[in-house]
């Protein structure tokens, strides 16, 4: 594993502190137009849908260019690239790869210039790890197809304004993975109804969609009628570089040590605590773990060789981690860490709290831990089926 940046790598960094620097104003000083004059010109930069071709609108740009980009908006805490992340990171890539000439100038642009956000349409209610169960049904008549079913967990579905939908189209299959079609529809489509769900942390990020006679255009679909689980794999595929992720868990993990100095634990500084701080040192060796197997998978892409199963590693463990700083935080601050916002002795208005309460954000959301290991056992460690 090579560590060094060549010297055009090292320009691109200083380019993007240089930009930075120069754009990213501190919190307080942000103004209502903040977002919108930061969406415009980081996609002037050519940075938003920064690895996708030329052609639709990226920058063609490089893996590692991308990686040092990730890093760098992560360690400053800058907004997002675009408002639509799934739009950025699976629904445009999708239909890059499957949609239709069509489609590509219908929906493409939209997503790189945040004027429209993206939500996802696979989970249901009984059906969410085995997801190649699905039901919602879409049968065709003429030139749309009917739906009709439930989807759940569906995160932003109450202010997105098109779904990637996964519908079953076929029943009578040998294999389950048959049968489903990818289907784009509008949310404000006639006979869509979002009840979002509130969260134990009292958030209401998602919710559960009923569709009852919903006709979606043909040519929304995306793909072939049947080819769904096939769109729908190589789409979450594109979502691959864990990079970004580690330097938000390195900010987290400073956040956490600025706590545990302003402290006390049983009269004493928590800082002085041997326990707190062997706890501190196991956490930032953890992360580290996380970079240096993330720049395994970096290696392994520069390459060419596509990632596969290995991502399930880093997901297993940033989600164990997330959940062990969260609770060694509300821990150490006692009783008051448990109050949320607005509790009169809240711990940094109750940022640790709502963390730990919001655990199944890292967990569950994209796939659960159970199924991670699964997917280690079976594919990488070459054990018997579960
Ligand atoms: C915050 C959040 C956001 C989400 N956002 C979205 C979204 O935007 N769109 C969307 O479609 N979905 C979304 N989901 C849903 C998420 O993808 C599912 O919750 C997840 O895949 C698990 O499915 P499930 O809830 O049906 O649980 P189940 O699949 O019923 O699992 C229940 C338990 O059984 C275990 N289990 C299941 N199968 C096996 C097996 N074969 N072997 C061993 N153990 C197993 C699981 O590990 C788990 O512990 C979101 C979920 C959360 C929590």
């Amino acid at each position: 594993m090579d560590f060094e940046y060549t010297p055009e790598e090292q320009a691109f960094r200083e380019e993007v502190r240089t930009f930075l620097a120069e754009n990213l104003p501190r919190k307080a000083e942000r103004g209502t137009d903040f977002l919108a004059t930061w969406l415009a010109k980081v996609r002037e930069k050519g940075w938003v849908g920064f690895s996708w071709p030329k052609e639709f609108g990226g920058s063609d740009g490089g893996l590692i260019e991308q990686t040092i980009l990730r890093e760098e908006m992560a360690l400053a805490k800058a907004p997002p690239l675009g408002t639509s992340f799934m739009g950025l990171a699976w629904v445009g890539p999708g239909i890059m790869q499957y949609g239709t000439e069509a489609q590509k100038k219908k929906f493409i642009p939209d997503i790189l210039d945040s004027k429209v956000t993206w939500c996802t349409g696979y989970s249901e209610p009984n059906h969410g790890s085995d997801l190649a169960s699905i039901q919602c049904k879409a049968v065709r008549e003429g030139d749309h197809y009917l739906v009709n079913g439930q989807k759940t967990w569906t995160t932003g579905a109450a202010f997105s304004q098109w779904i990637i939908l996964l519908t079953r189209t076929s029943f009578d299959v040998e294999v389950k993975h048959n049968g489903i079609t990818c289907l784009l529809v509008a949310m404000d489509s006639p006979g869509i109804d979002v009840r979002p769900i509130e969260n134990m942390a009292g958030d209401r990020h998602f919710a559960e969609i009923f569709f009852t006679d919903v006709k979606v255009p043909v040519e929304n679909r995306l793909g072939e009628e049947g080819d769904g689980w096939k769109v729908t794999v190589s789409a979450l595929a594109n979502e691959r570089s864990s990079i970004g992720e580690v330097t938000q868990m390195f900010g987290k993990l400073d956040t956490l040590k600025a706590l545990v100095k302003r402290t006390n634990r049983q009269g004493k500084p928590a800082s002085k605590d041997p326990k707190v701080r062997r706890t501190l040192a196991v956490f930032e060796a953890k992360i580290a773990a996380m970079k240096y197997n993330g720049l395994r998978y970096l290696t392994k892409q520069i390459r060419g060789e596509p990632l596969t199963s290995e991502t399930s590693v880093n997901k297993l463990h940033r989600a164990s981690l997330e959940i062990e700083m969260d609770d060694f935080a509300v821990e150490l601050t006692g009783q008051s860490g448990l109050q949320l916002k607005g509790g009169s002795d809240a711990v940094e208005n109750g940022r640790w709290a709502k963390s730990s309460l919001n655990w199944p954000n890292v967990v569950i959301g994209g796939g659960t831990p159970n199924i991670q290991r699964n997917i280690i056992a079976e594919r990488i460690l070459g054990l018997p089926k579960d």
